[in-house]
């Protein structure tokens, strides 16, 4: 089912991020978690391609796993960084028979561990170059990543907000959010998305923080910052992992319940392939709604 649709028919909902297992023998396990997250209706849930095209099989093995065995809406998360046109075109027709028609489109960064990559030589500079080939097979409801602290390549808050606008023009129809940690980011972000005329559903990205050390890390590398006030509360316990991941429960519920008072419907959660902190996460907040 095309997302677009879904989000002009519901008031509100949530979707799942995945990544691809690393290989088959991880099959039973990610569709255990799958299958367990499966009760707070996603309306869909998507899977991340490794930069450069790295994990392509295993991306498309994944979506093909989700389109045979559940009745979920999918979606690909799909890189362009160093891909040829003609690729493209191929993984288009590839999408379009597997029933695939929901695409993340991305630029990408270059691919960790493959030191003669060069990003020039592709045919696509920009996740905006993407989006206006995807949008030519008519087929595909087209999400974009948006920043609200900014992309980290950005010269300025203004500058990117600039190319998130130009990216959403060349097609988008929703946009996902890097994951962020003080909502108040997201507020500005949106106040200057409406600034600039942006129309689009926008839903933020949740990271709930499940081991500090491992997410300030991934936050540090893609420019999300972690306030003074979740270290301080999660820090004294990084030897009891138990310990933490209660206090990164409490944290991502009062973070979507003061999203929800701020009137967002609509959450996309980065589940790290991991079903029980997220289902103490949902439960918290009462999802599935009965008004989803
Ligand atoms: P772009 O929108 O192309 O922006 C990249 C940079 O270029 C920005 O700084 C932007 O301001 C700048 N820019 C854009 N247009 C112009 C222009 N015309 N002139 C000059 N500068 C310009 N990565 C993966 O590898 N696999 C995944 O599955 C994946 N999933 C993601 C999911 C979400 C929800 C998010 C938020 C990110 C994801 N990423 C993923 C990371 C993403 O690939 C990186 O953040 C990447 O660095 C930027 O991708 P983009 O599509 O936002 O790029």
């Amino acid at each position: 089912m095309l997302i677009r649709d879904i989000l002009k028919t519901r008031s509100g909902g949530i979707s799942f991020e995945f990544f691809p297992p690393k290989s088959e023998a991880g099959k039973d396990a990610f569709m255990g978690v799958v299958k367990e997250l499966r009760q707070f209706d996603p309306i869909y849930v998507s899977v991340t391609y490794g930069a450069g095209g790295t994990t392509q099989e295993r991306t498309l093995t994944t979506l093909e796993w989700l389109r045979n065995e559940t009745d979920l809406t999918v979606m690909s998360h799909l890189t362009c960084i160093g891909a040829t046109q003609k690729a493209m075109d191929e993984l288009m027709r590839k999408y379009i028979s597997m029933g695939v028609n929901n695409i993340l489109a991305l630029r990408g960064d270059p691919p960790k561990g493959v030191p003669d990559f060069d990003p020039f030589k592709g045919e696509f500079r920009y996740a905006s170059d993407l989006v206006r080939f995807i949008r030519r097979y008519d087929s595909f409801t087209i999400a974009v990543a948006v920043y609200p602290e900014g992309h980290q390549e950005s010269p300025s808050l203004e500058m990117d907000m600039e190319y998130t606008k130009r990216k959403i023009d060349e097609g988008a129809d929703f946009a996902i959010t890097q994951m962020f940690f003080d909502n108040r980011y997201f507020y500005q972000f949106m106040e200057r998305a409406e600034r600039i005329g942006i129309k689009i559903p926008i839903i933020p990205g949740i990271m709930p923080i499940g081991d500090i050390r491992k997410i300030t890390e991934f936050a540090s590398f893609c420019k999300a910052t972690i306030p003074e006030w979740i270290r301080k509360r999660i820090e004294p316990f990084q030897n009891e992992p138990e310990e933490m991941k209660r206090i990164g429960i409490e944290i991502a519920i009062e973070q979507c319940m003061d999203l929800q008072e701020n009137g967002v419907r609509f959450f996309h959660f980065y589940t790290l392939n991991r079903a029980e902190m997220l289902s103490s996460i949902l439960r918290g907040l009462n999802f599935p709604l009965p008004l989803f």
